[in-house]
């Protein structure tokens, strides 16, 4: 399965923190890392005090079931001493899973596409940078998600 990942980080070295998530990813037995976009930077969401993020997307391979891998996302979030306070705190490193497949999924522990996806400058952008051509479940293409949002809200590293 194709599955496209979002990491974001703002704490000890975000980017260190970033290449270290996707050399977790690519590591791991069942999955295997396609391609990676530049990283980018913007600032925290709701203007909650905090250094700048740096974000990135990834594309993968992968045989896990769209619950292991977040198991796998959440173990690679705990490897690097993430540290759950506020929502939407600062964080050495978060993994949310943006497409799995054209899979649309909603339990409990897991909502794909990832609901915030389409208003986030600091997803889409990297997303098309990697994958202009795609269309995402329910959402459609990317280049039309692109053209509601502020661009400028993310500058390219
Ligand atoms: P946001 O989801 O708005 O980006 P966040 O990343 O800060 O916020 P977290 O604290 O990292 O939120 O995650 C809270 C929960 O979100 C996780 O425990 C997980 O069960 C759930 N979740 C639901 N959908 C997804 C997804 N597509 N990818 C990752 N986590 C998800
Ligand atoms: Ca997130
Ligand atoms: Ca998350």
């Amino acid at each position: 399965m194709l599955a496209y990942i979002g990491l974001g980080s703002n704490l000890k070295d975000p980017k260190a923190q970033i290449k270290r998530a996707l050399d977790s990813l690519n590591d791991n037995n069942e999955t295997e890392l396609i391609n990676a976009s530049s990283y980018y930077e913007s600032k925290p969401l709701l203007d909650i005090p905090g250094p700048n993020y740096i974000n990135a997307v990834c594309k993968i391979e992968t045989k896990l079931s769209a619950i292991s891998l977040l198991n796998l996302c959440q173990e690679i979030e705990d490897n690097q001493q993430r540290v759950r306070e506020l929502k939407w705190g600062s964080r050495t490193i978060d993994l949310d899973i943006l497409l799995y497949g054209e899979q649309v999924i909603s339990n409990k522990r897991l909502s794909i596409p990832h609901p915030e996806a389409i208003h986030r400058a600091f997803v889409l952008v990297p997303l098309f940078e990697i994958e202009p051509k795609i269309k995402m479940p329910l959402l459609g293409p990317i280049i039309s998600l692109l053209d509601r949002i502020n661009k400028l809200d993310v500058k390219k590293l």
